[in-house]
Parts: C-alpha cells; sequence; structure tokens
C-alpha cells in the first residue's frame, strides 16, 4: 500500500457504521470486534459508499450491475498519480489537468482525485450508456460538475478520442484502469485462477471487463497513440492486473524508444497489481517514484534516477559548496541555509578534461541558466549523497555529471 494510504489497517467497523448508518446491518460482530462478509455484494457496496462518504465527503449511487470500485485500491493509484505531479514541481497548489480512461459508472478516480486536490480537473471518457449516466449524476451530486466532464467515446475510437478531436486541448497525466478480460472465458478462467479481486462479489457488467486482446493489448494500443501525442500529455499512465501484461507494455513502451518511464506495484492482501507511467517530456522521476524492488521484475525497471554514494564527513555542506565550486560552467543554488541540498543546471558536459580545456566558462555558466540540459538535485542524507535527476533529455550528460561528482568527493575525504 502507498504510505500515504490510510486504509494499511483495516477500519474499525462499528465505528464506520456509526458515521454511515446504512453499513449497520452489514456488521458482523465477533468477540474481538466487528466486520462485515467480504464475500456479500450488498456488504462490500455499503463499504465503498461509507467509506467514500466518512473519509472523503463523496456520495456514490450505483446501479446494481456495475462494478463497485474498493477504495483502498484505487486511492493507492490517485496517490502515486499525486507523486508522479509532486515530483515534477506540481504541488498541491498547482493546477493539474488529467484525463480518465473508462471511468466507469462511479467516476471514482476523478471524484477522489478532485476532492484530495483543489485545483485539479479532468475529462473522463466511457463507452457504456449506462456508466456515463451515472458517472454524469455522481459527478452532480458532489458538485464537481465544473471540473469534471464527462466524454462518451466507443469502443471503435482512438482511445485518447479527448486529445486527438482537439488539436488544442492538452493533460498533465492520464489515468486508466482498463477492461482487464479478452473473453466471457477469460473472466470465468481468472475468477477460478483468483487473479483479480472477487469479480463474483464485485459483479462488472461485460462492458466494463472485456475488451479485444485484454487489458495489454489495450493499454499498447495507449502506447502507440501516446507516441503521435508526444509532449501534449506530460505522465501516461495506466494500472495493471497480470504480470504478464506489465511485460508486453513494457515491451512495447522500450520498442518505441522511450527510456522515461516507470513501474509501481499496489499490494493488498493477496492482489497485486501494477501501474505504468511513460513520457516524452524531459522530467524525471525519482527511482522510489518509477522503480520498485520486486525481484521477479528488475528486468523491466527503467534505468536509476536516482544515484547514491556514501559520504561521511565533518563539515558536508561547505564541502560540496567547493566542490561544486570547482566544476566550471555550472550553475549551483544551495536549497536552504542548514541543509546539505543543492539543484544544479548545467548546458553541457563542462567538467570532462576535454571540455575543461575549453574554458570559457563564463559563457557556460551563463548557458547553464538559459538553456539548462541537465538539471539535478545534490542532497546529503543519511550518511548518503544522492543525486537526482530533474530534468533533461541526455542520460549520459547526467550519469557523468553524478560520476564526476562521486569522484571528486571521494578524492576530497581522501586527502582530508
Ligand atoms: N475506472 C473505473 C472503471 C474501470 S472498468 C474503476 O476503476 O472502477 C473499465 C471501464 O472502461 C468500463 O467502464 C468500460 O465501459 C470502459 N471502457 C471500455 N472500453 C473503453 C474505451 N475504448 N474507451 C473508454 N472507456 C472504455
Amino acid at each position: 500500500m502507498h504510505s500515504r494510504n490510510p486504509y494499511t489497517i483495516p477500519p474499525d467497523f462499528r465505528e464506520l457504521a456509526q458515521a454511515y448508518p446504512p453499513l449497520q446491518p452489514c456488521l458482523i460482530s465477533y468477540s474481538g470486534g466487528s466486520s462485515i462478509d467480504f464475500q456479500n455484494e450488498v456488504s462490500q457496496r455499503r463499504l465503498t459508499e461509507a467509506l467514500l462518504h466518512r473519509d472523503f465527503g463523496i456520495s456514490l449511487d450505483l446501479p446494481l450491475n456495475r462494478l463497485c470500485p474498493p477504495v483502498p485500491n484505487r486511492l493507492n493509484y490517485v496517490l502515486w498519480v499525486e507523486d508522479l505531479l509532486r515530483a515534477t514541481r506540481l504541488d498541491e497548489g498547482s493546477p493539474a489537468h488529467g484525463l480518465d480512461i473508462g471511468t466507469g459508472a462511479s467516476a471514482i478516480y476523478p471524484l477522489l482525485s478532485c476532492k484530495l486536490n483543489p485545483y485539479w480537473s479532468f475529462v473522463a471518457t466511457d463507452v457504456d450508456e449506462l456508466s456515463l449516466t451515472t458517472a454524469r449524476s455522481n459527478i452532480e451530486r458532489n458538485g464537481l460538475a465544473g471540473r469534471i466532464r464527462v466524454f462518451q467515446t466507443t469502443p471503435e475510437a482512438r482511445i485518447f478520442a479527448p486529445l486527438h478531436k482537439d488539436p488544442s486541448a492538452k493533460a498533465d497525466f492520464t489515468m486508466c484502469n482498463p477492461p482487464f478480460y479478452s473473453s466471457p472465458e477469460d473472466v470465468a478462467a481468472s475468477a477460478g485462477a483468483k487473479e483479480f479481486e472477487p469479480i463474483a462479489v464485485c459483479t462488472g457488467a461485460d462492458v466494463e471487463m472485456i475488451t479485444p486482446g485484454g487489458e495489454s493489448s489495450f493499454v499498447c494500443r495507449m502506447v502507440d497513440e501516446s507516441v503521435e501525442l508526444g509532449e501534449r500529455c506530460r505522465w501516461y499512465t495506466s494500472m495493471l492486473g497480470k504480470m504478464s501484461s506489465l511485460k508486453q507494455v513494457i515491451g512495447v513502451i522500450r520498442d518505441h524508444g522511450i527510456e522515461n518511464y516507470g513501474i509501481t506495484e499496489f499490494v493488498q492482501g493477496s492482489t497485486r497489481r501494477w501501474a505504468v507511467v511513460w513520457s516524452f517530456s524531459d522530467f524525471r522521476l525519482p527511482d522510489t517514484v518509477a522503480r520498485i524492488t520486486n525481484p521477479q521484475l528488475q528486468s523491466l525497471m527503467p534505468p536509476k534516477n536516482t544515484l547514491r554514494q556514501p559520504f561521511l564527513a565533518q563539515e558536508v555542506a561547505s564541502t560540496l559548496t567547493i566542490i561544486l565550486a570547482s566544476v566550471d560552467g555550472l550553475r549551483v543554488e544551495k536549497a536552504e541555509v542548514e541543509a546539505a541540498r543543492f539543484m544544479i543546471y548545467a548546458a553541457k558536459n563542462t567538467w570532462s578534461r576535454a571540455a575543461r580545456r575549453k574554458n570559457k566558462q563564463d559563457a557556460q555558466a551563463a548557458e547553464a541558466v538559459s538553456a539548462p540540459n541537465l538539471v539535478c538535485s545534490l542532497e546529503w542524507t543519511d550518511m548518503f549523497l544522492e543525486c537526482q535527476w530533474i530534468r533533461g533529455k541526455d542520460r549520459s550528460l547526467f550519469e557523468g555529471f553524478a560520476s564526476h561528482i562521486f569522484r571528486k568527493v571521494s578524492e576530497f575525504t581522501e586527502h582530508h
């Protein structure tokens, strides 16, 4: 679970039922407390409504024959999208515009996201008439019609239709919980294998759950379309329910030569899911957001954007200041008076031996500010020096800079 997800520990169901009385009849009491029957569809629905009501002030009305979204899982994805935006300087106070593909009757992602982030807005697409009508009324019922626009599309249309249709349209991010299955047989097989959340309980209609080729071909289509849209969206993302789909989607991302991507994992009980992000922008994500440690998936991971080296010294901030000042052609900003944290801008490699001979420092430093090809931070935390890539398209420039600084730091430590 995401570290900001409050549902890491199960809720106190009795308290929850007090906050949302319709949950009361679903309570099962036992000596140590109370719970609900997770195999019971009505109980599941009341639980989703109760959590949304108590914790987010969201009121939801869902038709019985449409998916009932489990809140902890949906929240995980929203929190990770917040991480993506925060890592690239769009903090809580900044406006951000998202596109939710297949929003469902609940419009759960736009509703949760907009409640948590007062300056976010959405376009939410779907192909299913009943889901679209219900999504609209759920959005209105929560007073969010001004910030969430529903867009009706068709299975044959391009997935990012709202962006393709209007050449001036842009987005900061896209989200998607794709239809998982390729056929009704696939649905039945997965139910048997307990691959996904209990679908027998949270009944979804075929239209919600089935797409030709299953989730992997749906998300691969998104990757293909994104190549054409490029930087009109900063972060393209999607959830994935199968490890095999993750492999296929990363394969297609790499086939397109997209090197700026990331993977995260959502674990809840025995259910494991993934989300992918990719981008054509020069914004770079920290490894904490874009890489996971799951040993089965290491071959799929993107290259590291956070490089670290142990560093033990007395006067860390002043040592780093001296070292950074010895590199020509950089623009260095110290983040805070006390902390050992620096922002570094460079226009080109000015630190290797060949570059140093040319030595036109003033011009280079000016260029580093006006046209930085590398923006990174250097920070000392927990006895480690951490070089974090923030912006730039040239990986070798970032890696070269980090290894130059790390080498200088080692030399300095040896001599003092
Ligand atoms: N976002 C919701 C619903 C996910 S189910 C949730 O997380 O709970 C997948 C949704 O995608 C369904 O509502 C289905 O109708 C919709 N869908 C299927 N094909 C689509 C397409 N081509 N474009 C947009 N939505 C589609």
